[in-house]
């Protein structure tokens, strides 16, 4: 009974010293160079790290949580009653009146390139629910400056706007970019901003802005183009102008990085038919949720979603009038 030999010691042991030195005395010590710092949180209010990893054949994905922020439920979906988005929520055991947003981005390693899909929505600040993506990268080990990739889905800002460190230089020092064509070529001329709902035309300035210190580094692609050996762009055009997915395969081993195809999918993957108000073209963004999700249902190919509960992976089945997403069972072993 090794386990009961080495916590009986160590009570042994430990048990003394704190009578020494009293218990209030051992929680003030700290060491020196904590000084100065801000004081940690209590252990008990401190959540685990906010990373996730499983294995792909021979890939290895991670998923990166970057916070959450809440929302007002009323207005958020355009075309339903509020009382009939909240029945929906409700069933998810989701609150009715604020709803949370949240945010997760997923990386991708092959052995040839370090891909990582979405940036998050970047350093804040003061504190902020949101932006702890690169503290999660850091706990999960990965160095930004090892990225190779950076692929964008889309250029909405909690998408593009981790590009950029605290003092607005790339937070991804070597990476190259690459976006979506369709994507590029709308945001990139002012001339559509008469074309773009009033709540969305900042992202003409704000795309401008996070890409600046990346010229030169920046491929665009087109629909079915490889990214990188492994991963391939499938258009999935309605949540943006050029809003696209990645098919990210090893083998037969096989997943899509569904990004904004829906947002929370307890909400509109159950209510595909619900148009939310980020949906640029909310009728082509709804026809696009439809064939993507029924593909992956069909092909019981593993997802995972910019806007899904973390750790942000799992299934999708045909449910009803919608989906149902399934997440992935948590494995300690990757
Ligand atoms: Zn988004």
């Amino acid at each position: 009974m090794a386990i009961r030999f080495l916590s009986r010691r160590g009570a042994a042991i430990a048990a003394p010293t704190a009578l020494a030195l009293g218990l209030p005395a051992l929680l003030r010590a700290r060491p020196a160079a904590a000084q100065g710092a801000a004081a940690p949180p209590p252990a008990s209010s401190a959540q685990a790290p906010g990373f996730y990893r499983f294995k792909l054949g021979t890939f290895t994905v991670t998923t990166l949580h970057d916070g959450a922020r809440t929302m007002p439920v009323q207005g958020f979906v355009r075309n339903a009653p509020l009382e009939e988005v909240q029945r929906e929520l409700a069933a998810s055991f989701l609150p009715g009146d604020q709803y949370r947003n949240i945010y997760t981005a997923t990386l991708v390693d092959t052995g040839r390139a370090l891909v990582l899909f979405d940036t998050g929505n970047g350093p804040q600040q003061g504190p902020s629910p949101v932006g702890l993506m690169r503290a999660n990268m850091a706990a999960a080990g990965i160095d930004p400056a090892r990225v190779t990739v950076i692929v964008l889905s889309h250029f909405h800002g909690d998408h593009v706007n981790g590009l950029l460190d605290a003092e607005g230089g790339r937070a991804f020092p070597n990476a190259e970019l690459v976006v979506p064509e369709a994507e590029w070529r709308f945001w990139t001329d002012t001339g559509n901003e008469t074309r773009t709902p009033e709540r969305q035309r900042p992202n003409f300035a704000n795309a401008a802005r996070r890409f600046a210190p990346y010229q030169g580094r920046i491929r665009q692609i087109g629909d079915g183009a490889e990214v990188v050996l492994g991963i391939r762009a499938v258009s999935a055009f309605g949540h943006t102008p050029g809003h696209t997915v990645f098919r990210i395969a090893d083998g037969s081993a096989q997943m899509t990085y569904l990004a904004d195809t829906t947002h929370r999918p307890e909400m509109n993957g159950r209510r595909p038919d619900f148009h939310i108000i980020f949906d640029f073209d909310p009728v082509a963004a709804e026809a696009t949720r439809r064939r993507l999700l029924d593909q992956v249902a069909a092909d019981r190919m593993r997802v995972t979603g910019f806007h899904y509960p973390f750790p942000s992976n799992g299934y999708i089945v045909k449910e009803g009038q919608g989906y149902r997403f399934v997440p992935g069972e948590w494995s300690a072993e990757v």
